[in-house]
């Protein structure tokens, strides 16, 4: 549950926003750190766009331009009552406009959808230099429209209509991540509790830094996505062979390495198709990721994975990967059929029926001790794999050692 769900949303994006929130809450930053502070915001102007045309994620590209236009609004509206209002509508209008642009899937720039939405920007722009300077008492008044009559609320730095806004679109935000691990989704939260710290005015640097801190959190969330395209099997979810070969060369002296490998996969395949394999692989990876001992799984390639059991000896790891082979065996496999009801049946008659379409799966394991003979990775891989070999030639569903 942590390692799964905890780990991705907060880090690293919920410790960068901590440490961001931290800093600028200071009074009186280190004098070493001004001339960072001014290059700061060009910095995150410049990379992220270049990042989002790379990585082709234009949701980036457009929430970058979004708080740029917010900062050279700011810039450009010195006068102070002007300026007043020229904030309060970029407080309403950027986490709204964030919102709609965090929807779009990434299909390019020009195309329909960014022509519509640079249309909806541009009337809401105009919109609202029209208000303010035509109008400025009645935008005024509705930017700071006390929607709920209580003095603690009145008290608040932000107007009650922009609050609102910005706590309500924080909270979709939560519930998506939530939804959606991925961590460029995830850093949409954590960029808008930014631009929500930012308008609030709680802090004590100006805007400009929070909103650069937050185009730096959605960069973050690019290049951890991209990590995890590098590093994680898209099937099963679990860490791929590069993973397993930097882990290795990161293990100290003394640890166990296994060879994980389910038994007779090819008949799923032929008999249920392609499809219902890869349903086995993920239960399997599924299991698997539960290792305890401080044991670690990756998938080496196909039906294989591997477990390393780091500080551990062969007779140590043993009852670990013993574990793991029952916890397979143990599991009900039913594929998911095309006549499957999409929602759950609120009686279960299908009890008899579900125990006579499971299917039996089981794996084989082979594990090896890294000592003064085999003294490199590739010697205990090949170890490892002779013993799979043995456990599958004693019958299989075993563990070997
Ligand atoms: P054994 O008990 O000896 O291991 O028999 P086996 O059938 O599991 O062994 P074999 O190595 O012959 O079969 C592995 C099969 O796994 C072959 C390949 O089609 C299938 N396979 C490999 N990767 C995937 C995948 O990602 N998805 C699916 N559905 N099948 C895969
Ligand atoms: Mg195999
Ligand atoms: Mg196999």
């Amino acid at each position: 549950m942590i390692r799964k769900f905890i780990y991705p949303f907060l880090l690293p994006n919920g410790l960068l926003c901590a440490v961001a929130l931290f800093a600028l809450a200071q009074k009186n930053l280190p004098v070493e750190l001004l001339p960072f502070l001014r290059v700061f915001p060009f910095a995150v102007v410049i990379i992220g766009p270049l990042l989002g045309w790379r990585f082709n994620r234009t949701r980036l590209i457009y929430a970058i331009a979004l708080m740029l236009l917010v900062e050279l609004s700011m810039v450009y509206f010195p006068v102070e009552t002007t300026a007043q209002l020229v904030f309060q509508s970029a407080a309403l209008l950027l986490p709204l406009n964030l919102l709609l642009v965090s929807w779009f899937r990434e299909r390019g720039m020009l195309n329909l959808r960014g022509a519509f939405w640079l249309t909806v920007l541009l009337a809401e722009l105009l919109t609202c230099g029209g208000l303010i300077h035509y109008r400025p008492t009645l935008i005024q008044f509705w930017l700071n429209y006390p929607l709920f009559d209580l003095p603690q609320l009145q008290a608040l730095p932000l107007a009650q209509p922009l609050l609102l806004a910005n706590g309500l679109v924080l909270l979709l935000f939560a519930v998506r991540s939530l939804r959606n691990l991925a961590a460029f989704e995830a850093s949409f939260f954590w960029a808008q509790l930014m631009i929500l710290a930012g308008f609030s005015g709680l802090g004590s640097q100006p805007l400009r830094l929070y909103l650069a801190s937050a185009g730096l959190i959605l960069i973050m969330g690019i290049l951890e996505t991209s990590h995890s395209l590098a590093y994680r099997d898209e099937l099963t979810g679990l860490p791929g062979r590069r993973a397993l070969n930097e882990a290795l060369a990161k293990l100290g002296s003394r640890y166990t390495l296994a060879m994980l490998d389910i038994d007779h996969f090819k008949k799923f395949n032929d008999t249920h198709g392609h499809d219902v394999g890869d349903q086995v692989l993920k239960m399997v990876a599924g299991k698997l990721a539960a290792v305890s001992g401080g044991g670690k799984v990756f998938r080496y390639g196909g039906e294989e994975f591997s477990v390393i059991l780091p500080r551990r000896q062969i007779e140590d790891a043993l009852p670990y990967l013993e574990r793991l082979r029952q916890a397979v065996e143990d599991s009900r496999f039913v594929p998911r059929g095309k006549d499957r009801p999409k929602k759950k049946p609120k009686r279960r008659t299908t009890g008899g029926k579900k125990r006579e379409n499971a299917l039996k799966v089981t794996i084989s394991i082979g594990a090896a001790e890294r000592d003064a003979q085999l003294n490199t990775a590739a010697a205990v891989i090949k170890a490892a794999d002779q013993a799979l070999y043995r456990a599958k030639k004693a019958g299989r569903n075993q563990v070997c050692g």
